[in-house]
């Protein structure tokens, strides 16, 4: 019996179950990452970070509405080992400025994970015809993007705390 060819359909269905499970995995990460962090801003980043993703955790179950789907999971073996990395790091360098970045480097590479997916989903769903689940899925990985740019900019705090920064720089240069 030969299998039933697969669709784009199934595709855009069996990576949304793929980024679910992450999602889930992450808000689970950004919640010890809160507690691990060492700097404040760092701290309520990965809070209000970890509130968006709740969020971003419920559009996916109106995605799975839409396609008249169970919102159910599969194991993402990615998010699985990225977060793995993040538990081994936190017990290897503990929390100070090495360990906040070191945790900001875990955390970027999961935003990265979730930036690649999501702007996958969102051209499958355009392509599909599936606006109010591109839309969704739009206003979540803009959420990813600017998550990532501000783990940039608190790594860069961290590594040049105020005075020591961009002021003795420009001292320097004369
Ligand atoms: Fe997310
Ligand atoms: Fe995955
Ligand atoms: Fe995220």
């Amino acid at each position: 019996m030969a299998a039933k060819e697969k669709t784009l359909e199934d595709a855009f269905h069996e990576t949304l179950k793929d980024v679910f499970y992450a999602e889930k995995q992450s808000v689970r990460a950004l919640g010890k990452a809160a507690k691990s962090a060492q700097a404040d801003e760092l701290r309520k980043l990965f809070e209000l970070h970890r509130e968006e993703s709740s969020n971003q955790v419920e559009r996916l179950t109106q995605i799975f509405e839409i396609l008249g789907k169970p919102a159910r999971g599969k194991t993402c073996e990615a998010a699985q080992g990225l977060t793995a990395e993040m538990d081994d790091d936190l017990e290897e360098f503990g929390s100070g400025p090495a360990g906040d970045a070191v945790l900001i480097g875990c955390a970027q590479a999961l935003e990265h994970y979730e930036i690649a997916r999501y702007g996958t989903l969102k051209s499958w769903a355009t392509q599909l015809g599936l606006q109010d689940a591109a839309k969704l899925l739009d206003e979540t990985l803009e959420e990813e993007k600017r998550t990532d740019d501000l783990l940039s900019q608190v790594a860069e705090q961290i590594a040049n705390p105020k005075g020591s920064g961009e002021a003795a720089g420009k001292a320097a240069k004369g």
